[in-house]
């Protein structure tokens, strides 16, 4: 009996360890297909944000070597303006988001905060910095209150206060038989698209970043809440850098400079008035999303 259990007890521990082999060499390769870790240089020091201005000096980018996503993208937003990035899908415009938070080290060419090079500061830093409203804002499961302070460590009532009527949610919450109280979330109470985002400002707001990254920020939004929130966001704006990428046209027509990305270049970029004279590529967009707007 011994003779034959210990064989196949040796041949199962040989098939295990085969086994746990390919196991950790697929993991390896999952490794290698993620993106060149992002890490702080040592000794890197904080960003220091005078202004706020973003240069993103002959960016060229791609996800992987083979697919070049952004090809030269030079690009200068001044502190205090706001300029849109607008574009077909997949043109590129939150790749340049997400190089600016440093998610991706650019390939070649460098992105720029008031003349710092975002690889040499620490990530920490420059997060701390930048302020960004997704699409859709993620929400925890807990208080109302959590979810806003989240913006800031030990921000007190009134400053929370503050943030939810800047971004026009204060009173929605303060009729809630809990008001801050109220757990939302998966598990609480569930709030519609533009209550979420609206917290979402708060949160942002309550951060108080001197640059403001807006990336579709309302475009999950009906055309109605849509123009409720740009009126937070407007607010929010104020006196910030912001960058904001936009689906719908007419949320942006009033930023200092709107820059037109198509595959990964820029292809045209002034005020909303210089492009419609202009009767280029943005100006046909505008006027294929003024007529979807009458159809509808
Ligand atoms: P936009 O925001 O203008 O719609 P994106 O910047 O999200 O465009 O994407 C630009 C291109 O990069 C698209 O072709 C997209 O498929 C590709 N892409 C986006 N994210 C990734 C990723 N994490 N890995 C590989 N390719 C990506
Ligand atoms: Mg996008």
């Amino acid at each position: 009996m011994i003779q034959i259990t210990m064989p196949l007890n040796f041949l199962g521990s040989v098939y295990r360890e085969i086994r746990q082999a390919l196991v950790d060499m697929g993991e390896m390769f999952d490794l290698l297909e993620q993106p060149a870790e992002v890490t702080d240089k040592p000794g890197a020091p904080a960003l220091k944000v005078t202004g706020g201005q973003v240069e993103l000096d002959n960016v060229v980018f791609g996800y992987d070597a083979e697919r070049p996503i952004l090809h030269g993208i030079s690009l200068t937003v001044e502190p205090g303006k706001t300029v849109a990035i607008v574009g077909s899908s997949g043109s590129g415009k939150s790749t340049i988001g997400r190089l600016l938070f440093r998610f991706y080290d650019v390939v070649d060419g460098a992105v720029r905060i008031d003349g710092q090079d975002v690889r040499d500061v620490t990530q920490d830093s420059l997060h701390d910095m930048i302020g960004v409203v997704p699409q859709d804002t993620v929400l925890f499961n807990d208080t109302i209150r959590y979810n806003i302070a989240y913006g800031r460590d030990g921000a007190s009532q009134e400053e929370i206060e503050a943030a939810a009527r800047a971004a026009q949610i204060h009173d929605f919450i303060s009729a809630l038989p809990q008001g801050y109280d109220t757990t939302v979330g998966e598990r609480g109470l569930k709030l519609s698209g533009g209550e979420k985002q609206r917290v979402g400002i708060a949160r942002t707001l309550l951060k108080n970043p001197p640059i403001l990254l807006l990336d579709e920020a309302t475009s999950a939004l009906d055309t109605e809440t849509e123009q409720e929130i740009q009126g937070a966001l407007a607010r929010a704006g104020q006196g910030r850098t912001v960058i904001t990428i936009a689906h719908r046209l007419s949320t942006i027509a009033d930023a200092d400079r709107i820059v037109v990305l198509e595959k990964g270049e820029i292809v045209e970029t002034g005020t909303h008035a210089e492009l419609l004279e202009r009767q280029g590529r943005y100006a046909f967009l505008w006027q294929r999303q003024a007529s979807e707007q009458e159809a509808a």
